[in-house]
């Protein structure tokens, strides 16, 4: 299908009655689902929104962030979702780049946006959600539903999610009905969804490992529980309590699971499908999950320019003795997408078993950045988008991501550009220049770390430095450390050496 609204119009007639979504105690049948995104669809329309416009949610996660995609979806509007931990001046750069016109904000969001409200021109209405007002449920009642009017277009965008940049400047990913259909289609046959599924969305809805996540089970018509907050010993219970067969979590939570007394004493025999990935995960980390979880595993590998995952590997290849090496691998391209192993600097492709770029090729791959032409060119080459990754492929077609060429560190689930940090390390006004680097670190299996120099005359206090940061950075993207030198290794062409920064500093050397 290339209409994702439809998927609401399909179930809601075929099963009215039947339960879709589930956040904390609520409930929302199809139907009831269907009557929301309807008054939320007419109240945006009577606010001005059309075809082409662009609205924004910041709020941890919700029911509501699901039923404003598909409002969005309905009638031609991308929904942009931000994420919420970004400091003021990071949320203002995303909905001033959006071109944002309306903004759901979680109650406890609305400080945060009180201080850069005036310095966006495009935004006329900011609607809180939740809290004392609630002024969400208001504007839904507010609004009589209309029938639908517009058919949106396959590659007319829906989400407009930002990822961050090489630059040090977020871009939107423009995911289209096209986009997200065909990821659905493809990741629930690989992940095994089907109408009895019972799926836990408790990764944040502002990644594809969130929302993408979630849109696998509408798409099935299986039941799809919202988390609000990941607390491990409440996750545990609600799984146990809802039955639920399908999770995805990023390696740092399973770390808290297993830290978690209760899990011990939880009976998780509901669970099919334990999904991770995100970030590659250590290998110590995953023997210790498969002692303490008998469920199966499936790790997923994917990116927000590709919807969400583009390659599981299944769990057959998790607790067999004979093909534990598989562990390391990020298992095979899902149905509908190509990989080619290509030179980074020639394009062409390599030998198989050899290391290069993997470029991919699917109806999953986005449409582009949002008013980034440059920066859509520069990722795409003969219809392949350029993922930025860096690995193999073995004679049985297996993925092994081996490196990132696009210098990201992955930090608790959480992706950051050194770039972005190093920008503004560099505004400190004792520091001369700054290096960025991730270094292995037990719980988030990455940590940020900044080598800096001091300037002429000057001194760095590196819990200062870091205070500097957390006024200007969301929290997961500042430093854990940091360290100063005389100077920073560089190349005769006066380029810093990350690797051998990132060499110095780890325990085990690439
Ligand atoms: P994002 O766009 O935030 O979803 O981040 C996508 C990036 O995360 C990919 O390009 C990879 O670098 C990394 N990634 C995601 N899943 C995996 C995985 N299973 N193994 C290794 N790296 C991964």
């Amino acid at each position: 299908g290339s209409d994702l609204h439809g998927i609401l119009d399909f179930w809601s007639e075929a099963a009215p009655d039947a339960e879709a979504l589930a956040e904390g105690d609520r409930r929302w049948t199809w139907s009831g689902l269907e009557d929301r995104v309807a008054r939320l669809a007419a109240a945006l329309a009577g606010d001005g929104m059309r075809p082409g416009h662009h609205f924004a949610t910041l709020d941890k996660n919700a029911a509501a962030t699901v039923e404003a995609t598909f409002a969005a979806a309905r009638d031609g509007h991308a929904h942009v979702i931000v994420n919420w931990r970004l400091s003021p001046r990071e949320i203002e750069y995303v909905l001033a780049d959006a071109q944002a016109r309306i903004l759901f904000v979680g109650a406890e969001f609305l400080p945060q946006v009180e201080q850069i409200r005036d310095r966006l021109p495009h935004l006329a209405k900011i609607v809180v959600v939740g809290g004392d007002a609630d002024e969400y449920e208001d504007y839904l009642a507010s609004a009589a539903p209309v029938p639908r009017s517009h058919r949106p277009e396959p590659d007319d965008c829906v989400l407009l999610l930002y990822t961050s940049g090489t630059t040090g400047f977020p871009k939107g990913a423009m995911l289209t009905h096209r986009s997200l259909g065909a990821h659905c289609v493809a990741a629930a046959e690989a992940l095994g969804f089907s109408h009895d599924s019972v799926n836990m969305v408790a990764m944040p809805l502002f990644h594809v490992g969130g929302i993408s996540w979630a849109l696998i089970s509408l798409w099935v018509r299986a039941r799809t529980l919202i988390v609000r907050d990941v607390v491990p010993a409440a996750v545990l219970e609600q799984i146990q309590r809802q039955k639920v067969t399908h999770a995805f979590f990023v390696p740092t939570v399973y770390e808290y699971f297993l830290a978690t007394p209760e899990l011990d004493r939880a009976n998780l025999s509901s669970l099919r499908c334990l999904g991770y990935g995100g970030s590659s995960m250590p290998l110590s980390l995953m023997r210790r999950c498969l002692e303490r979880f008998t469920s199966d595993f499936y790790q997923v590998y994917g990116m927000t320019e590709a919807s969400g995952v583009f390659s599981v590997l299944g769990p057959e290849a998790h607790r067999d003795p004979d093909r534990i090496h598989l562990l390391t691998s990020a298992g095979r391209p899902l149905s509908g997408v190509q990989v080619r192993v290509a030179s980074p600097v020639t394009g062409e492709e390599v030998p198989r078993g050899r290391s290069g770029e993997f470029w991919i090729r699917s109806e999953q791959v986005m449409a582009g950045y949002w008013d980034k032409p440059e920066a859509t060119a520069e990722s795409f080459r003969d219809g392949w988008f350029r993922t930025g990754d860096a690995g193999f492929v073995d004679d049985d077609g297996f993925l092994f991501v081996r490196d990132r060429l696009k210098d990201m560190i992955i930090s608790g689930g959480e992706n950051i550009y050194p770039a972005e940090v190093e920008r503004v390390i560099a505004e400190h006004p004792s520091v001369a220049e700054a290096c960025v680097i991730g270094v292995p670190d037990p719980t988030y299996v990455e940590a940020v770390k900044a080598v800096v120099t001091v300037a002429p005359d000057a001194v760095v206090d590196a819990a200062e430095l870091i205070a500097f940061c957390r006024e200007r950075l969301a929290a997961y993207k500042c430093p854990k450390s940091v360290e100063v030198v005389q100077e920073l290794p560089r190349t005769v062409t006066g380029k810093v050496l990350k690797r051998e920064l990132r060499k110095a500093y780890s325990n085990n050397p690439d």
